[in-house]
């Protein structure tokens, strides 16, 4: 089956008992035994529950993995995924993560003695140097990263952490399977927060795991069941329910994406245009080699700072001011003040997080609204 397919009938339905097209929602917390311990599989929900049996394999056959981990959140997922790695050991990081990602990082480095290093994420010689300075048990990547949309190559950081015994996870929440497949290219973990392009409504909170290794994937589902970060079966559905259209939405938030790209490249007062799928971006060809989309997510750099974001922001009227993303209606936000705000100001500066910059997540919109909403933003600048 083509991708396009696989998203619309990926999951195990229909339902085998019923014949209902969608699988359905199993609100129970609990399932009858026959005996004690004799049971269908089922026992208590934090630990396995239809639905999400169902949302999970999806997950992980869109991954094209072994094995696929629902949570309450994406950070859910992440805590889960940190609670794996003994204190002491070292995280080998791109240097432009989601903000949260940054806080729980700093947090395990303070509380349990992680050591996590960061890197230029689109320098392939950089995480050769970290690697070679030092044991390492994860090398985290976020491709395109959140602001600034640069590049990691997945490829050739997992061909170098292999040789160095590390394992490879990759945030891919920003391109979807639909635009990119980190497993495909050799990682071994994928992690998403299902809050955004899965679920793609902005209705629910949610995340995910997909391991490439099985025996990986089954210590995961052990902390999955030991921590308990997991999602209500009603969350389930409605991920399931995004991943049907994930693939019209993708494109059309591409679309988007490109229309507002290019409006933006061609406006006086803005000095820097970030996204995967201009010509002018400076990782182009990696783009086209590793992603077969440019998405939803621009952001861009306003000359006049921070003044100049707040009057763009405020001018807007299809754009909502909100922060999240990957929804099907399109959203703005001022990283500095609000996404990136648990940063610290002098790491942000390093970072190239600047105050003039300004991030849109293009939704579905007819495009000729989405430019002409840019526009007014930019005229009031
Ligand atoms: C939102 C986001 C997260 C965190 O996910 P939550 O569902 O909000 O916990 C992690 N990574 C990226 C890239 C995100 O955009």
């Amino acid at each position: 089956m083509r991708f396009d397919t696989r998203l619309v009938h990926t999951g195990g339905g229909p339902d085998p008992l019923t014949g209902a097209v969608n699988i359905p929602l199993y609100l129970s917390s609990t399932f009858e035994q026959a005996s004690p311990n004799e049971n269908k599989g089922y026992v208590y929900s934090r630990t396995a529950n239809p639905t999400r049996t169902s949302l999970e394999s999806a997950i992980a056959d869109l991954e094209t993995g072994q094995r696929g981990l629902a949570f309450s959140s994406g950070l859910g997922a992440l805590a889960t995924l940190l609670e794996d790695i003994p204190s002491g050991q070292r995280i080998v990081a791109g240097d432009d993560l989601y903000g949260g990602t940054w806080r729980l990082f700093d947090h395990h480095r303070r509380q349990f003695g992680l050591s996590v290093t960061y890197v230029d994420p689109t320098s392939v010689d950089a995480f050769a140097a970290a690697l070679e300075a030092g044991p390492t048990a994860v090398v985290y990547l976020e491709t395109p990263t959140n602001p600034l949309m640069k590049l990691t190559d997945i490829r050739a950081v997992s061909a170098l952490a292999r040789r160095h015994g590390a394992r490879v996870v990759v945030d891919n929440t920003f391109a979807s399977p639909v635009f990119q497949r980190p497993l495909e290219l050799g990682a071994d973990l994928v992690l998403h927060s299902t809050t955004k392009y899965l679920g793609g409504h902005s209705d629910l909170i949610g995340g995910a795991l997909v391991a490439a290794d099985p025996a990986w994937g089954e210590r995961l589902a052990w902390l999955q069941n030991a921590l308990g970060a997991v999602p209500s079966p009603v969350d389930c559905f409605l991920v399931l329910r995004g991943i049907r259209t994930l693939g019209v939405r993708m494109r059309a938030h591409d679309r988007n994406g490109q229309a507002v790209a290019h409006r933006l490249e061609k406006a006086r007062g803005v000095v820097a245009v970030h996204y995967p799928g201009l010509g002018s971006h400076p990782q182009i060809e990696l783009a086209r080699r590793q992603m077969s989309g440019g998405g939803g997510m621009v952001s861009f750099e306003l000359k006049d700072g921070e003044r100049a974001a707040r009057r763009f922001l405020k001018a807007l009227r299809i754009f909502t001011l909100a922060e999240s993303l990957g929804g099907v209606e399109s959203l703005a936000e001022h990283p500095a003040s609000m996404t990136h705000a648990s940063v610290p100001a002098a790491e942000r500066a390093a970072r190239g997080i600047s105050d003039g910059l300004v991030r849109l997540s293009c939704g579905i919109e007819d495009s000729r609204d989405l430019v002409a909403d840019v526009t007014r933003g930019l005229q009031a600048v």
